[in-house]
């Protein structure tokens, strides 16, 4: 059967770990320790299956019933445009379907060689603001060095640090300075090699930006994300401040509510790195908006948080785009959802070369999910 129709969809959540509580940050507060990633199923009439996160209705699900296989995907494009919010599960199908790992589609496309043993470079994001019921600075510090100690033993080399304490959790003068000292206390934790990023979470604003990167110039600080709410004028302001101070502190910006423009100042240099979400904007238009940006000169490095699945689908881009510069991976663990296949050494996720996305699932703990949280929708024999 070449082109079969989709014959069925489960959709429920599961419900997984972080290792450890995630606090707040420089806007929200507590992230907490508990996960519950979206999941659908889709069964096409010939048996074959892929399931990934989703977060379609079971409306959206019923008007996919009966579609055709070819109608839904193509190896040149991936995802067709209304079917795109099944976009994980339909890109895991079609690499079960074709015995491939979703990297080497991806690659495919793009016209990147694959790699034999395939790794993606990944940050680990946990650093969040775990220490606000300390008052001393000093224990702050040491709080959240000891948390990049544990990622470190996790296999991570790059490491994300959630600043901007003084926008909302601390007094200003308080917060920005305990960030310092905690850019400061990671980076002895951690040595002089692995790349420290921070995320302001639109917390500071451009002299804030200038004095915590100025106090920490000797960290080396690899890049600012969110710094403040993104504007050309000061990014061109903050970028001019850089060069003259001869920082190689990269910009980036892009997850959450972006300026719709914001891929016109990436072209024009002022943005560095692009951070659209996996799942908000998806694997089958990154692909293409990669494609885009590598043209540019730009960096690829999705946005993922509280997801778990998009720590896996992150790495079958990386290889794909040139300028992929790093996955974000929120230590996550999910029963029913066997990621086995994937590990972390020395800041580098390896990739299992099994199909699709390299990942299963477990038949007993999904279908209790369908059946207490979710739904099932299939064609009528
Ligand atoms: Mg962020």
């Amino acid at each position: 059967m070449d082109n079969p129709r989709i014959a069925r969809i489960e959709w429920g959540r599961l419900e997984g770990r972080r290792p450890r509580h995630a606090g707040s940050n420089a806007r929200l507060g507590e992230h907490g320790s508990v996960i519950r990633p979206p999941v659908a199923r889709v069964t096409l009439e010939d048996g074959s299956t892929g399931f990934g996160a989703c977060w379609a209705s079971q409306e959206q699900a019923a008007s996919l019933l009966g579609v055709r296989w070819n109608d839904v995907f193509s190896p040149a494009e991936g995802v067709a445009e209304p079917w795109l919010p099944f976009d994980y599960p339909l890109w895991d199908l079609a690499g079960r379907r074709s015995e491939q790992p979703v990297y080497r589609l991806a690659m495919a496309i793009t016209g990147v060689a694959v790699d034999k043993a395939y790794r993606a470079p990944c940050y680990d994001t946990s650093l969040y603001f775990d220490d606000l019921h300390l008052a001393s600075e000093r224990e702050a510090a040491a709080l959240i060095a000891g948390e990049a100690g544990e990622g470190y033993e996790r296999g991570h080399r790059a490491f994300k640090i959630k600043v901007g304490r003084g926008a909302r959790h601390l007094p200003l003068e308080e917060g920005t300075r305990r960030d310092i000292a905690i850019v400061r206390a990671v980076r002895e934790a951690v040595g002089a090699q692995s790349p420290l990023l921070l995320d302001a979470n639109n917390g500071y604003n451009l002299n804030l930006t200038k004095r915590v990167l100025e106090e920490t110039a000797d960290c080396g600080v690899f890049w600012m994300e969110e710094a403040f709410h993104e504007d050309p004028v000061l990014y061109r302001d903050l970028r001019a401040w850089l060069g003259e101070r001869n920082l190689p502190v990269l910009i980036a910006d892009g997850e959450g509510q972006a300026s719709p423009t914001l891929l016109d100042w990436a072209r024009e240099g002022l943005v560095d790195v692009i951070q659209y979400d996996i799942f908000g904007y998806g694997f089958t238009r990154w692909l293409k908006l990669g494609q885009q940006l590598d043209a540019w000169g730009v960096r690829s490095a999705p946005h993922h948080y509280g997801g778990h699945y998009g720590n896996y689908a992150s790495c079958h881009l990386a290889g794909a785009i040139r300028r992929f510069t790093y996955v974000e991976w929120d230590e996550v663990a999910t029963p029913g959802l066997d990621a086995s296949g994937y590990t972390i050494q020395e800041g580098y996720v390896s990739v299992p070369d099994t199909p699709g996305f390299g990942l299963s699932l477990d038949e007993a703990v999904f279908r209790r999910a369908v059946e207490t949280n979710g739904f099932t929708v299939s064609l009528q024999a």
